[in-house]
């Protein structure tokens, strides 16, 4: 079991009160507080190494170059990608995504009469590039259902795959609900019925370990600001030699090799993909945070967030009134209503008591219509999450249910 007691000097930004009472951060699934190595990593960039990277002669140039690179290394490395060339950095999940949904519209793989899958439980970045790749090329949009208590249709799903279904676009932990998908199962249908597959591991991977080769997948994305990193650093993970054949996306400086009015050449992997100076700050930061992370251990920091979130889920059920959302082996998130009460009203109240959670769709507004809502309480947790957080939560919801009557 985690100590988080002795991780919190880390994050000084959890050490403030919020109208009068200690601040209790349990909105991070939306985004993470940054440790003090992360927020050092930065500072030393700007204050030590800042130049643009690749093509300098100078030694600030190379030292940024150097530390982007190894950055990426470190990216690899943590997802046990075959090599730093199938690292991409985006800008976060969403544009990773974009990215995939991109290059295949471009590459006339995919058109009439094909089929795109996705869940009921994806985030919209994990649905909105997919419907824009099926208005560009014919192709129709599929949805694995799910059943009552947030887990996906295994059985309907297997039958989705004998269509002519394309990509399987799913998420491996939902966002609103904490579903985990079983993913690693999930791409051995897809694949063995000709589908590419990507997996949103934006909630992911900030709670278990990544194996990208172990899953089996095509591609992976992830938001380096959901793992204790800065915002406006992503990455898309994806297989070599599929990257290598797929078509540029983002023309650009550092995407080309050579370049006339008349004809362009595309550079290799990664930078093929890497049009424009990119985040070189963030990914230096990201490279820090998953150091940080991986100290610590993610299946310690699981272990840890699964303990609070059962306890948390435990106590909130006691209160009548309140309905939770998802199964009960959930991860990150716990999702809850309370009937005949708005959940921006409970929210509201929560943050008085110094509680910080979110409210509303979670960005998933097909699952909300599924369950028949219009959102949600959402409680989600972090490494530095403590059972006097939970106990916090679970207090300040049963005072709100008093207030509210
Ligand atoms: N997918 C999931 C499951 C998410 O939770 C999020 C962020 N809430 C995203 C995609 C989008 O991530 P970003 O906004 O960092 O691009």
């Amino acid at each position: 079991m985690l100590p988080p007691e002795s991780l919190l000097s880390d994050f000084l930004i959890l050490d403030q009160s919020i109208h009068g009472q200690r601040l209790v951060y349990l909105d991070n699934a939306a985004t993470t507080q940054k440790p003090m190595p992360v927020l050092l990593a930065s500072r030393h960039y700007y204050e030590a190494i800042n130049s643009n990277i690749h093509r300098g002669t100078h030694q600030l140039a190379r030292a940024a170059t150097e530390a982007f690179e190894n950055a990426r290394k470190t990216v690899a490395e943590h997802l046990h990608a075959a090599s730093g060339d199938e690292v991409i950095f985006t800008s976060g999940t969403t544009a990773s995504i974009n990215l995939v949904a991109g290059i295949l519209a471009l590459s006339g793989r995919i058109g009439p009469g094909d089929e795109v899958l996705v869940s009921t439980l994806e985030h919209h970045s994990n649905i909105v590039p997919w419907q824009m790749l099926c208005q560009r090329t014919g192709a129709t949009l599929k949805v694995i259902p799910c059943h009552d208590n947030g887990t996906l249709d295994q059985q309907a799903f297997h039958s989705l795959l004998g269509g002519r279904v394309k990509i399987l676009a799913l998420t491996w932990i939902s966002n609103a609900f904490g579903t985990v998908n079983p993913v690693a199962e999930m791409t051995r249908a897809a694949k063995a019925a000709g589908a590419l597959v990507l997996i949103d591991a934006a909630q992911a991977i900030a709670h278990l370990p990544t194996d990208v080769q172990a899953i089996g997948a095509d591609f992976l994305a992830f938001s380096g600001h959901k793992i204790y990193a800065p915002t406006g650093i992503g990455v898309l993970w994806g297989r070599a030699e599929l990257l290598a054949e797929l078509p540029p996306w983002q023309g650009g400086g550092e995407m080309i090799k050579e370049v006339t009015f008349e004809h362009t050449t595309y550079n290799d992997l990664p930078f093929k993909y890497e049009a424009g100076t990119p985040n070189i700050e963030g990914a230096i930061a990201l490279a820090a945070a998953l150091d940080y992370v991986n100290a610590i251990g993610l299946d310690a920091i699981h272990a840890h967030e699964t303990a609070l979130i059962r306890s948390a889920a435990e106590a909130l059920g006691g209160i009548p009134s309140v309905r939770l959302y998802g199964p009960a082996d959930r991860s990150g998130s716990l999702s809850f209503s309370i009937e005949g009460h708005h959940h921006y009203d409970i929210g509201t109240l929560l943050d008085h008591m110094g509680v910080a959670v979110r409210t509303g769709h979670h960005c998933c507004q097909p699952l909300m219509a599924r369950f028949g809502i219009t959102g949600t309480v959402r409680a989600s947790f972090a490494l530095y999450n403590t059972p006097q957080d939970v106990a916090a939560l679970v207090t300040a919801t049963a005072k709100a249910v008093a207030m509210l009557g």
